[in-house]
């Protein structure tokens, strides 16, 4: 329901009782390590703010988003905790966030020199987590730049300007726990480590391992672990992550928009993609690509109607898409649920993921739209 008395045509529904478990859960199996929860992106879709909130409340001991505008926002919801901000471009606005006392990331001595500025300008130190490339190639110093980022953390240091607290990096294959670029990084991870204190730098934590390593890699969780997909109670490598008792967060729900009956030969939905061997009776889901279901539903995934899983039929649609209800009549207006925690039989984001070919971090980031968000 959105305001009590008409249940929504579409919405997204957050337990946030299940974000407090799975950050209960997580600062459990990763202690004595401290946990940052991962927030950016709008919470995974579920909503920054509410889940920041929650977070901390259930033990998350940093908070982590990619952009300045992210970190920025967070602060101005009133959240007071470590935070931390890693992926800013030149030119991005360092003095909010450093005003804001947000812990910022740096992968190049132009980029350090940008952030003594800022501190300057603002009085302050700049708490920096350097960041060692190791192997990704994404962001962050080879390990052939790093020792000069090093010594120029420690020049910027004896200034005054900037405190590098933290070497951290970011996994390559991290849901294959055995795959050989994990132990491979490791090693690049500590040489970095040990290259940055005999720097002089003092370090306060050294972070690498997201989700999936922090459960299935404890030798990789070092002081800390930024965990994003569990705290939402998602699987982080499925198939693989032992059963820790993680509870999906995300309902995605509604009202059927119409129940017909089409005969035998029936085209359904642009270009006829799925065509009615039989007289069948379709529903109309009202949420489409707009909403951010995947275009390539079909064929393959399902919606929970009237207690049982409903193929999706046709192409989705930007506002709309067509499940086959297999002869039942339900009225327009009962319930669908595209993807749930899965506890009445409805299917999860994972089903989602599985049935398009992604992973279950896109089927929830991506959903939106014109749906509201309701948290219960
Ligand atoms: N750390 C970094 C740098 C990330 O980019 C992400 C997410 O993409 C995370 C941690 C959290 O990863 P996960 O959601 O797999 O726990």
């Amino acid at each position: 329901m959105t305001d009590g008395a008409h249940p929504a045509r579409a919405e997204i529904v957050v337990d946030l009782d299940a974000v407090a478990h799975n950050v209960a859960t997580l600062r459990e199996v990763v202690a004595p390590a401290a946990l940052m929860a991962v927030v950016k992106a709008d919470g995974y879709g579920h909503g920054m703010v509410e889940v920041a909130r929650v977070a901390r409340a259930n033990g998350a001991d940093w908070l982590g988003v990619a952009t300045p505008e992210e970190a920025v926002a967070l602060r101005a919801s009133g959240d007071e905790g470590r935070l931390l901000c890693w992926l800013a471009a030149p030119g991005d606005p360092y003095d909010a966030v450093l005003a804001a006392d947000v812990d910022v990331a740096a992968y190049t001595p132009s980029q350090l020199n940008e952030i003594a500025a800022a501190a300057a300008r603002a009085g302050v130190t700049a708490r920096v987590h350097l960041k060692i490339d190791t192997g990704l190639s994404r962001g962050g110093a080879t390990p052939e730049q790093w020792p000069d980022l090093c010594a120029h953390a420690r020049d910027l240091e004896r200034a005054g300007s900037v405190r590098a607290v933290a070497v951290w990096s970011h996994l390559v294959a991290s849901d294959e726990p055995d795959h050989p670029a994990n132990t491979d990084q490791s090693k690049v991870f500590d040489w970095a480590v040990d290259v940055a204190e005999q720097a002089g730098l003092q370090l306060e934590a050294r972070h690498l391992a997201n989700s999936a390593a922090a459960v299935l890699r404890p030798d990789l969780r070092h002081d800390m672990v930024r965990c994003g997909i569990a705290v939402y109670g998602l699987d982080p490598a499925p198939g693989v992550t032992p059963d820790i008792g993680l509870v999906p967060a995300m309902t995605v729900r509604g009202r059927l928009a119409m129940v017909k009956e089409v005969p035998a030969g029936a085209g359904v939905s642009y270009g006829h993609a799925w065509v009615a061997p039989a007289p069948t009776t379709l529903g109309l889901v009202p949420v489409g690509y707009a909403e951010g279901i995947p275009r390539a539903a079909s064929p393959g995934a399902e919606v929970w109607v009237d207690g049982a899983r409903r193929p999706v039929r046709g192409k989705v649609c930007m506002d709309q898409l067509v499940v086959d209800l297999d002869g039942d009549t339900p009225a327009p207006g009962s319930d669908f649920v595209l993807f749930g925690p899965g506890r009445e039989g409805e299917p999860t984001a994972q089903e989602w993921a599985e049935a398009v070919g992604t992973i279950n971090y896109e089927i929830v980031t991506r959903i939106g739209g014109r749906m509201p968000r309701r948290y219960v």
